[in-house]
């Protein structure tokens, strides 16, 4: 298994974007809109022990992602078998990206674009060569502002903000490890998308 994905990643003729940014960010939002915009590319479906949100089975939704939501017990399991190219825990659950669905279609010169938080994207690129994997990271300014936000979005605990808090402080300060930064201010989403848009698409070549 090792070998055939160190195979996949030197014959690796495909770009990975991956886009990060602290809880709140905008991120779901926005790439909910590069799905759109870009229908060709691949979005691999992650894997979460996390409970889906209402109305999140169904469809993609407002988080910008389609889910596999498995109990732990299925997600360790794919772990130690090695399916997941990366997988980290993020506010007590549990997130991973599965191998095959990252590898496969970049050998074969896809594009493909995931969101992720920073664990695992530090995990990919110890693993992806340099020159197919660019880092973009939104950012939407401080913490008083995203904390709005993350509680326009539903009711959360002291506790579970507290946590967002202590993460957040964490993915800002990879904020000078990414290759590109997309500023996302209040109120000037449109904007955000159309100029996050034109860099996907100078990335990917589509
Ligand atoms: P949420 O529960 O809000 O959908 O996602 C929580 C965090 O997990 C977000 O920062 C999201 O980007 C991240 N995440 C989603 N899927 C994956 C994944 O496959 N791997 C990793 N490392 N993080 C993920």
């Amino acid at each position: 298994v090792l070998f055939g994905a160190l195979r996949v990643v030197f014959f690796m003729k495909g770009k990975l974007i991956l886009v990060v940014g602290p809880s709140g960010s905008g991120k779901g939002t926005l790439v909910a809109h590069l799905r759109a915009a870009f229908p060709s590319f691949v979005f691999p479906v992650s894997w979460t022990t996390r409970a889906p949100r209402q109305g999140e089975e169904a469809s993609v939704s407002q988080s910008g992602k389609k889910y596999r939501f498995v109990t732990e017990e299925e997600f360790k399991e794919h772990a130690a078998e090695g399916g997941f190219i990366e997988w980290a825990s993020y506010g007590g659950n549990l997130y991973g990206t599965p191998s095959s669905e990252l590898l496969e279609p970049l050998a074969k010169g896809e594009t493909v674009l995931q969101e992720l938080e920073i664990q695992g994207v530090e995990q990919l690129r110890a693993k992806i060569p340099a020159d197919k994997c660019a880092v973009i990271f939104i950012d939407a300014g401080s913490w008083d502002e995203l904390k709005k936000r993350i509680l326009e979005r539903g009711a959360m605990s002291e506790t579970d903000l507290e946590k967002r808090r202590a993460r957040y402080e964490e993915e800002s300060s990879f904020k000078t490890s990414a290759q590109y930064v997309i500023e996302n201010p209040y109120g000037k989403l449109e904007d955000t998308k159309r100029r996050l848009e034109e860099l996907v698409r100078s990335l990917s070549n589509a």
